[in-house]
């Protein structure tokens, strides 16, 4: 298969193109490394360096778009760029595939879509983004309906859940998981707002890149791409101690404005019809993580 990944040289994008690499696929990377890195692009993909808010054209049959402004706090201070790249970007995404005649798969979002959950949120719950960069996801997503109901084509949206894995960045906002092994490699202490019971369901980067691959090539719709597990900031420092053989140390910090309490996915929709099963658990993934990633 002829594969695109916007966004391949990011954290997310570039466990897909590896993953498609694995497979035997031709992968390009479309990228303007505005907060990805050459070096992540894998060794076998060929990296064009373009910004996807500018029309161009692609020679593929699927089109994984994970390109995105992805930082819920850029979306709050600069919501004009947020939508620029995420609605607008999108839009010469669909347009781009369109004239290859592609099926595009679409990095999308849980937590920042859904809102509060009070049991594992299911494609169909009331959508309730509470940032800018949640509503421009869901512009995105609407965007991929539209054009499956007037061109007929079978566009994917996948909810991603809290994604954690080898090459995430710490240095950003996001990444509780980044975070926390980059200051238990420096021996600092982790913070934790608030009471530290707020919840994720934190998934790791293989098994989405995975879930991935599996939504190409099938009928459209939206999935959740989830563990269906809920797991608080107090569990995860003490399972990424665990991981790094390290005691952590714990500072607490006045709750952040607008933080959910709890964000989990119900990931039958995936398993039912992709096939689709998060393999590896959050233990397991977290020292894998832990024995990844540079010092
Ligand atoms: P990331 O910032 O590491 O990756 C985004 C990539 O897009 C970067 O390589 C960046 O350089 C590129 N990019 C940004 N603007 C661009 C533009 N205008 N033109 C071309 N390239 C551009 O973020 P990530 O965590 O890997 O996220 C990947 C995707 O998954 C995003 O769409 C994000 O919204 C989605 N997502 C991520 C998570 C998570 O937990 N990491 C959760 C839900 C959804």
């Amino acid at each position: 298969m002829r594969a695109v990944v916007t966004g391949g040289a990011g954290f997310v994008g570039s466990h897909v193109a590896e993953a498609l690499l694995a497979r035997g696929d031709e992968v390009t990377v479309i990228d303007d490394l505005s907060t990805g890195k050459r070096e992540n692009v894998p060794a076998g993909a060929t990296l064009v360096e373009h910004d996807v808010r500018q029309p161009f054209e692609v020679a593929a049959d699927v089109v994984f778009h994970l390109a995105a402004q992805a930082d819920v706090r850029v979306s709050v201070a600069d919501p004009g760029l947020d939508a620029e790249v995420n609605v607008l970007g999108t839009v010469r995404v669909l347009e781009a595939a369109g004239l290859a005649g592609a099926q595009v798969v679409f990095a999308s979002t849980g937590g920042a879509i859904y809102g509060e959950c009070e049991r594992p949120a299911r494609e169909e719950d009331e959508r309730r983004p509470l940032s800018p960069y949640g509503v421009s996801k869901l512009a995105g997503e609407e965007y991929l309906a539209g054009y499956n109901r007037l061109h007929g084509t079978r566009h994917v949206a996948l909810r991603y859940g809290n994604v954690y894995g080898p090459r995430q960045d710490p240095h950003g906002e996001a990444g509780v998981v980044a975070i926390f092994f980059s200051r238990l490699r420096a021996r600092k202490a982790l913070t934790v707002f608030g009471d530290g019971r707020q919840t994720r369901d934190y998934v790791y980067a293989g098994d989405v890149a995975q879930a991935t691959l599996l939504a190409a090539g099938g009928e459209g719709g939206v999935f959740n791409v989830g563990t269906g597990l809920e797991t608080s900031v107090l569990e995860l420092a003490e399972l990424c101690g665990r991981a790094a053989g390290v005691e952590p140390e714990l500072v607490h910090a006045p709750e952040r404005a607008g933080e959910l309490r709890r964000s989990f996915l119900d990931p039958g929709r995936a398993e039912r019809e992709l096939g689709f099963r998060a393999e590896v658990a959050l233990d397991d993934g977290l020292r894998r993580t832990w024995k990844e990633t540079a010092a």
